[in-house]
Parts: C-alpha cells; sequence; structure tokens
C-alpha cells in the first residue's frame, strides 16, 4: 500500500501531544528504561546547553513531492504549510545580523516553497557563503520548472545534502516510493554533470543514508565505501561524503514501529547503544531550527513534537543571541537517537 501521511490518514499519531504522551509513558514510566534526562545527568550533562548559534536550519515547508515511510516531518504533497516572504525576510535580518555561517534549508522539499530561489538570490547578497539544500533529488525530475535545479544550486556553490537510502533499487524505493531510485539516479548523474560530488569539485554533493527498517546505521566509513564502489560501477555516479543517520523515533518511523511491533526493541537498542562522548556535539548545540511560521525550536526534531525553545524569545522576528545563547536544550526520549553509537545529526556521525 502506498504511504500517506499521517495528518491525511487522521492518525492520532499526527498529534505531537500523542507522540511525546507514548516516548514518556511505558518502559520508560515504569523505569524498565532511563529517561534521556536520567542517562545524560549520570556523566553531568543534564541540563544540556546551547552554544553560540553557527547554523539557521530553516524548515521552509512541509510539502512534498514524495511520501516517504520513515519521514520525521509527515511530509507528502497534501502538506499546506510553506514559510512566507515575510517570515523569509526574518530570517535574513537574522542571517545578516550573528555569526551564523551557514544556512540549511530544509522540508517537505524545500524547492516546493515558491520563494525558495529568491530566498537564495537575497542570503546570497546578504553575504552567506555555505548554504545547504536538503534535496530529495526525485524533485528535479518532478517537473520540468525544476529541471534546472542543478545549474541553479551550482550558481550558488549551493552544498547539496541528498537522501539515498541504499544503492539499489528495491531497498530505496521500499523506503521512499515506487519509482524514486531511478529518478534519483538520474538527478545524480545530472548534478555530476555540471560538477556536483566530483573529487576536486568544491560543488559538494554528500549523500544522506537512513536504515529500512527497525534498526541503528552501520559504520559511516566503511557504508561510504560501499556507497561509492556502487554508484560508480552500475552508474558512474560521483560524490563526496556519505552521513548515516539514525532515524529518531517519532512521527511515521514512530508509526512504523509500532505497527511493525518494535517500538520497545529499538527502544532498548537505543539505549544500549547510549554513548555519552557523543552528547556534547549533538547538533541542537550550535543549530537553531525556525518553523515555517516562523517559531523556534532547538532542532528539526524538536520541531515536529511542538516543542519550542525554553526561551521568552519564541519567534525569529524576536531573536535576541544573548537571551538565546546558552538557554536549556529541551529534551525527551526521542534525544538518545542522537546519542546512540557514533552519534547522529544531520550531518552523520558526531563522536
Ligand atoms: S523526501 Fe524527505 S521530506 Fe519528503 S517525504 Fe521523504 S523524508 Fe519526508
Ligand atoms: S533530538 Fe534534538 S534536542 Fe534532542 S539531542 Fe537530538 S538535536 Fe538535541
Amino acid at each position: 500500500m502506498k504511504t500517506q501521511s499521517l495528518h491525511k490518514r487522521e492518525s492520532t499519531l499526527a498529534q505531537s501531544k500523542r507522540q511525546l504522551e507514548i516516548l514518556s509513558n511505558g518502559i520508560f514510566q515504569n523505569g524498565e528504561l532511563p529517561t534521556f534526562k536520567s542517562k545524560i545527568s549520570e556523566t553531568n550533562q543534564f541540563p544540556l546547553k546551547a552554544k553560540k548559534l553557527e547554523i539557521l536550519q530553516i524548515n521552509i515547508g512541509y510539502m512534498c513531492n514524495q511520501v516517504c515511510e520513515h519521514c520525521h516531518v509527515d511530509a507528502g504533497p497534501d502538506r499546506q504549510e510553506i514559510m512566507t516572504k515575510e517570515t523569509m525576510q526574518q530570517c535574513l535580518y537574522v542571517i545578516k545580523n550573528t555569526g551564523a555561517h551557514t544556512l540549511d534549508l530544509t522540508g517537505g522539499a524545500p524547492e516546493m516553497n515558491p520563494n525558495f530561489r529568491w530566498f537564495i538570490e537575497e542570503a546570497a547578497k546578504a553575504g552567506i557563503k555555505d548554504f545547504i539544500v536538503r534535496s530529495n533529488l526525485t524533485i528535479i525530475r518532478a517537473n520540468k520548472k525544476y529541471y534546472d535545479l542543478p545549474e541553479f544550486f551550482k550558481k550558488h556553490n549551493v552544498h547539496v545534502v541528498s537522501s539515498m537510502p541504499h544503492w539499489t533499487r528495491g531497498k530505496t524505493d521500499k523506503q521512499r516510493g515506487d519509482g524514486v531510485f531511478d529518478k534519483s539516479i538520474k538527478a545524480l548523474q545530472e548534478l555530476n554533470a555540471v560538477g556536483y560530488g566530483m573529487p576536486d569539485s568544491n560543488l559538494r554533493l554528500d549523500l544522506v543514508y537512513n536504515p529500512s527498517g527497525a534498526f541503528l546505521p552501520g559504520d559511516q566509513a566503511s557504508m561510504e565505501k560501499d556507497f561509492k564502489k556502487a554508484l560508480l560501477e552500475d552508474f558512474g555516479i560521483q560524490f563526496h561524503n556519505l552521513f548515516a543517520i539514525t532515524n529518531l523515533p517519532i512521527s511515521r518511523f514512530l508509526d512504523y514501529l509500532i505497527a511493525s511491533e518494535n517500538y520497545e526493541d529499538y527502544m532498548y537498542a537505543l539505549v544500549e547503544a547510549y554513548n555519552p562522548s557523543a552528547v556534547a556535539n549533538v547538533m541542537c548545540t550550535n543549530t537553531l531550527s525556525v518553523s515555517w511560521e516562523g517559531y523556534l525550536f532547538d532542532c528539526d526534531f524538536n520541531q515536529m513534537l511542538e516543542l519550542p525553545v525554553s526561551s521568552k524569545i519564541k519567534h525569529i522576528s524576536e531573536y535576541n543571541e544573548e537571551l538565546l545563547e546558552g538557554r536549556n536544550i529541551v529534551i525527551s526520549q526521542h534525544c538518545y537517537g542522537c546519542t546512540a553509537g557514533a552519534g547522529s545529526s544531520c550531518q552523520g556521525t558526531v563522536a
């Protein structure tokens, strides 16, 4: 059966409150497993504190041309939430007036926001040099209005970070939908053709791997070797780095865990793989996440769980570096996904 967003299915899990109840009750309430707070307290790392802002990660809309099985955003074609130009202008003001060096655009498919290109052009004028766009690849082939995206990315030296769960058609299409693999391969070849991902190129093309089931990712370096070998041999594709990301137990992945009766085993696996040295570098310590409406969160996962920053500053229009720096990060049991094994962030492992 084709995946639909939790919103479209009118699932109770579409409500973040319900997800947080699941993450706080059961095995964590009865003491079978320690809460994340008690775990990080063992090494005196509670409360987790935000450091200086380096990366502004902006979710410019939940609309997507895909409906992947494990999407933590619950994105899909039915989602209408899209950031307005006015909110983008507020983000630009912050970017111009802080030491943040990286603008990280995510979604949904960020390219589907009608002001996506305007935003990048304005941010380039504002002096931002380091842009990340989290592209699902298939958007480049979804409609002819997107066919020139590789050239557009090149013009602004955008760092393209793309999901690619496997180098085989079967595993990729199972997680991301029928036909995704073939379109992704074509898009990667088009990115290579304009210079992205080539060994000496400064046009960065990185891929993101996330497991296709209720298990943790393997070793990032050895997976990168396997991906590089297979994609080069089979399709002549090159890329720079592979980021191995752990699926966090929220949204559609939480729904999958519950439906497949893997939720408790997965939480046990995350807690068993807890690595205290990954805690210091979790991405919320140097990143701020902005929602399509301009509200501020410690990370994209907290945004989806509707856990706002612990500060009197709640919106990008009120941004105040002094008041936000040093704030306590809002945590729950989903945070175990960032500290398992070698740790996990939007840039792959952290430990
Ligand atoms: S491409 Fe990304 S945002 Fe879109 S449904 Fe898949 S995981 Fe979610
Ligand atoms: S889920 Fe978010 S708040 Fe929790 S550790 Fe990961 S980045 Fe930080």
